[in-house]
């Protein structure tokens, strides 16, 4: 078996959870079905396991590395990423005149996590790509979409988003790269660029930097930001590669995970870039993809959580150790570990972990679709604002949770996960970045309760109450064996909104440091309320039918209402005292120290 993400529960969470195959119904997707569905998750299944998978340690072990003039990743690299150009995945959601087959975002969304789970590091080459291609989509002139966003398509070339620098990464406002504008309609970039991933290598023939840079003499703060393309090797109009433009390697960082792909410190020295779209709109262009670039995010968390659990899964059915807690024979046989309760605790919540953030991360996956392609403008509008909230949730929850599942993985191990012949403990270190890039996951808890809950007057907000109250009413029908978990749900629920309300009055009333000091609380509250959400619709899905599948979705349901949501009152009493312990005091002791 394979152990990267089960296609069982893949087509569960999309046919029967989601309902998915309702899309082909629209015009975008008509030529679509089931079965096409199905023929490229099988696609792309088979070249995660066979092109990916195979070289996760390697990438693990043996690091990028410059040699003074290039900087070399392994071979297996670019082998992986030309099975996937030729599967033409690297175009697969777009149009058919750029060469794609408009397939759905979530069903893209869905294969991405086999190769996720295979390989995180080689993945990552196409999910930047990916990223850039739909920012040049959307702003990118007729010119730049025929030289930067065909090629990333076909495959050729590949993307970076170059957004932070040495000593700005959360505060984006504070950049100091410049660009100048040219008599010729181009700019002249100088700066550094850090953390960029993917930021040189040899594996495509370019390399198109998305570089966010303030132009001189614009307004202060992030309204003075503008976004630039800044290739590699200079482009000309006919698409042929000129010489090599004035970005520069300053230096490789060694990683604690993620190691296949380099990431970069990038020096531009007077680099030629080209506007996109209008001056000093740059982060708001950059913000219309994050959304797409945060789900991915959260998919690579929940994918490594997945693929960790059933490495888990497996050595707890094979590894022999003790006995049941009621045998008292020294005679008797050890049993495998997946029969002491203590290691079910631990498989449940990995399981639990995975499988609702594989939902999640696949139900705002189909908001994007719905964005897209809903019949009414009203419904586009709200599945846009449903996005907009769970964003946060989406990075920030999954990857939380995502790491705790990893490291349950390790411990299900014991001694033998803490050890470099496992994979575990790799997917512990790979998964370690997610709560940090793509903005710090405290920064996503500010942005969910200081920007989303409380927009457009809570839009957002009472349409994911609104949701969630639906699926309350749909568990409460006659004889539902579900009734218990919706009333709990609901007072949930209603805590979170009390809790919501309190803290966005305080916050109005001038008391923000306090209302928001807690702010990964209210994370972590609308995380869990979150979730508990999706695993009653997974129960109900599940309720009345046969065989271990859905008995496990039952299990892992029933594990979510007994032991997680039980934190929601916890959570709720933290916020509601506007605690104040985290406040920094005008003479701060902790600096002392
Ligand atoms: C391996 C890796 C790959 C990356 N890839 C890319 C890439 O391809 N392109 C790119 O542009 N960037 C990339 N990044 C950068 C990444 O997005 C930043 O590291 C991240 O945004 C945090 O910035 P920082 O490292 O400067 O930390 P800081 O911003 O200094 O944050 C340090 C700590 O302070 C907290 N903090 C900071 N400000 C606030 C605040 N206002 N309120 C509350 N808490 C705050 C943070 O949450 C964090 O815990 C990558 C980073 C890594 C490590």
């Amino acid at each position: 078996m394979d152990k990267l993400i089960s296609r069982r529960d893949l087509e569960f969470l999309l046919y029967e959870v989601l309902e998915v195959e309702a899309l082909t119904q629209r015009e975008r997707y008509r030529d679509h079905s089931r079965e096409t569905f199905k023929d490229i998750l099988e696609v792309a299944h088979k070249i995660a396991v066979e092109h990916f998978a195979t070289h996760n340690k390697k990438n693990d072990q043996q690091e990028p590395y410059f040699d003074g003039e290039k900087v070399h990743t392994n071979p297996e690299v670019k082998a992986a990423l030309e099975a996937y150009r030729q599967a033409g995945l690297f175009a697969a959601t777009h149009d058919y005149e750029l060469g794609g087959i408009q397939l759905p975002y979530v069903i893209s969304t869905a294969y991405g996590a086999f190769f996720k789970a295979a390989n995180i590091a080689t993945a990552s080459f196409a999910l930047l790509t990916a990223g850039n291609a739909n920012v040049l989509r959307k702003y990118g002139s007729p010119s730049q979409q025929k030289k930067y966003l065909l090629p990333q398509l076909e495959g050729r070339f590949f993307g970076t988003m170059c957004l932070s620098e040495p000593h700005a990464g959360s505060s984006l406002t504070d950049i100091l790269t410049r660009a100048e504008p040219q008599p010729d309609g181009t700019y002249r970039l100088n700066g550094s660029k850090m953390w960029i991933s993917g930021g040189d290598h040899e594996i495509s023939e370019n390399i198109v930097h998305l570089v966010l840079a303030k132009i001189p003499g614009g307004p202060p703060g992030v309204k003075g930001i503008s976004l630039f393309i800044v290739p590699k090797f200079l482009v000309g109009e006919d698409g042929r590669l000129g010489p090599r433009n004035g970005v520069k390697l300053a230096g490789l960082n060694h990683k604690m995970g993620y190691r296949g792909i380099p990431n970069c410190l990038l020096s531009l020295e007077d680099a030629v870039g080209e506007l996109v779209g209008e001056p000093h709109q740059g982060l708001s262009y950059m913000f219309t993809m994050m959304n797409e670039a945060r789900i991915g995010v959260g998919m690579g968390a929940m994918a490594l959580a997945y693929t960790g659990y059933l490495h888990a899964l497996e050595y707890a059915r094979g590894r022999t150790q003790g006995r049941r807690l009621s045998d008292k024979n020294p005679a008797s046989p050890a049993v495998p570990i997946l029969q002491h309760p203590d290691v079910r605790r631990m498989l449940l919540m990995q399981k639990a972990y995975a499988e609702g953030s594989l939902h999640l991360c696949l139900y705002a996956a189909r908001l994007v679709d719905e964005e897209r392609t809903a019949p009414t403008p009203e419904a586009a509008q709200q599945a846009h604002l449903l996005l907009e909230l769970l964003t946060p949730v989406v990075k920030g929850w999954s990857s939380e949770l995502g790491l705790k599942a990893n490291e349950l993985a390790i411990q299900v191990h014991g001694g033998y996960g803490y050890t470099r012949d496992y994979n575990v403990e790799q997917f512990y270190r790979d998964n370690r970045l997610n709560a940090i890039h793509e903005g710090t996951n405290g920064i996503q808890a500010l942005d969910l309760l200081a920007r989303k809950v409380g927009m457009q007057g809570g839009a957002a907000y009472k349409l994911w109450v609104r949701e969630i109250e639906r699926t309350i009413a749909q568990s409460r029908g006659p004889g539902s064996e579900l009734k218990e978990y919706a009333d709990r749900l609901e007072q949930a629920l209603n805590t979170t909104t009390e809790v919501t309300q309190l803290l966005l009055s305080k916050a109005a009333e001038g008391a923000v440091e306090r209302a928001f000091a807690n702010s990964f609380a209210y994370l972590e509250l609308f995380g869990t309320v979150t979730l508990a959400w999706l695993w009653l619709q997974q129960a109900q899905k599940s309720m009345g039918r046969e065989g271990a599948f859905y008995r496990g979705k039952l299990e892992a349901a029933r594990y979510f209402y007994h032991y997680e949501l039980d934190k929601v009152p916890l959570l709720a009493a933290r916020l509601r005292r506007l605690d104040d312990v985290f406040l920094c005091p005008e003479q701060d002791w902790l600096a002392e120290c």
